[in-house]
């Protein structure tokens, strides 16, 4: 089945997230009609992003061989945290509604994870956590501030500890897949309420990073979704491997392995289908959109952008180095907002607005995410044509509630 999660226009039409992204449009088509009449364009809105991928930290324990964020690991590059607190606090009463911790280094590390997770829950925030697992005691001790609103999953790629270690090469020797799958019952007996997802990037022959040939994983897809299953997961997610480009973006390159593609792609269905046997009522097995994008053979519609990518202004990445535009382009240059602290106060939030009102015209996301094969494709499009229709008291149209936060 596929994630509801990535109908990111039925998020934004939510009655709770509506409002806010009607101000978004109302503004840029004022910049617009603006711009028409040769007058200055208007400030954009004190607002911040719906939502974030936070970075707590660069560190990580792991060397795994598929990292898309490596050129950034272990970078020393740090918050203070009274500043990470005092941004996080100034953007949710700017309409920051969710954080995903997630990204750059293992979120876990982070020295005060459990307390950080608690204040950005009594900041009323919905709060997701993406993981290597190596902690599953912090994650524990975070758990019991979240509730059914939120999750967390483990990215853990293999159904063998063999696989699993020449994968993710961890620092500790005594660390495998087993001891993970063992914590994540601590997981939830301290707070059952919250889903808890085994991640599978499936990686196959071909695919590559930075050159160096990695590791191919889809004979343990099965494998992995009867453990996952077992040890007590709410699901397992299973996308494909993206790759990334020198710029930084990253992208899905099927062509790379053309010759062997339909070969590649008949062999994940078969373990895909075999896996889809074990789902049941407790127990979910997502396809992401990339898998159907790969299998269907039309990744280039997803990397047709509108030359203005929208989700700059409701979804941005904040980490140690700096605040970006995007995560496919987290770390680069051109696509950096400001630094850590660029929502720490109103003056700060002042000059990330008008380096957003910047960005949001001079990032061409036609040129830049020409290769990506991008999950905001569709909700970019609709906004685009929100602000470029002629009719004067065009609006968000609300649609249901989901409460469901996260883009
Ligand atoms: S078009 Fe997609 S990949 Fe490009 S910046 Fe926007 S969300 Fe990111």
């Amino acid at each position: 089945m596929a994630h509801a999660i990535h109908d990111f226009t039925a998020k934004l039409r939510q009655p709770s997230l509506a409002p806010h992204v009607d101000a978004y449009v109302r503004w840029r088509r004022a910049v617009r009609s603006a711009r028409e009449r040769g007058e200055p364009v208007p400030s954009a809105p004190d607002l911040a992003p719906i939502s974030i991928n936070l970075d707590l930290t660069t560190a990580c324990n792991y060397a795994c061989t598929h990292c898309i964020d490596w050129d950034i690991l272990n970078t020393r590059h740090k918050y203070k945290e009274a500043e990470l607190r005092d941004s996080l606090t100034l953007m949710a009463e700017r309409g920051l509604r969710s954080v995903i911790l997630i990204g750059g280094g293992e979120p876990t590390l982070y020295p005060r994870f459990a307390s950080f997770v608690s204040f950005l829950k009594e900041l009323g925030l919905q709060v997701s956590i993406v993981s290597n697992g190596s902690r599953c005691d912090r994650l524990a001790e975070a758990v019991v501030h979240m509730d059914e609103r939120d999750w967390i999953r483990l990215s853990l790629d293999s159904g063998s500890n063999e696989l699993f270690v020449k994968m993710h090469k961890p620092a500790d020797k005594k660390l495998d897949l087993d001891s993970i799958c063992e914590g994540v019952g601590e997981i939830k007996r301290a707070n059952p309420r919250v889903l808890v997802g085994f991640s599978y990037i499936i990686v196959w022959s071909g695919a590559s990073r930075d050159d160096h040939e990695i590791l191919e994983n889809i004979h343990e897809i099965v494998q992995a979704t009867e453990r996952a299953k077992r040890y007590g997961f709410d699901y397992i997610s299973l996308k494909p491997i993206l790759e990334r480009e020198t710029n930084g973006a990253e992208v899905m390159d099927p062509e790379k392995t053309r010759s062997e593609t339909a070969t590649v792609v008949q062999r994940i269905r078969h373990e895909v289908d075999r896996a889809q046997e074990l789902a049941d009522e407790s127990f979910q097995v997502y396809e992401s959109n990339n898998l159907r994008v790969l299998e269907q053979g039309n990744w280039h519609e997803f990397t047709h952008q509108p030359r203005t990518c929208h989700m700059q202004a409701l979804r941005q990445v904040l980490t140690p180095t700096g605040l970006y535009n995007c995560p496919a382009h987290r770390g680069v240059e051109k696509a950096r907002l400001g630094s850590p602290t660029a929502y720490r106060d109103g003056q700060e939030a002042a000059a990330t607005n008008a380096s957003l009102t910047q960005i949001l015209d001079g990032f061409d996301a036609s040129h830049e995410c020409r290769n990506v094969t991008c999950i905001y494709n569709s909700v970019n499009w609709w906004l685009e044509k929100l602000i470029e229709d002629p009719r004067e008291d065009v609006r968000v149209e609300i649609g249901e509630e989901r409460a469901d936060f996260f883009l």
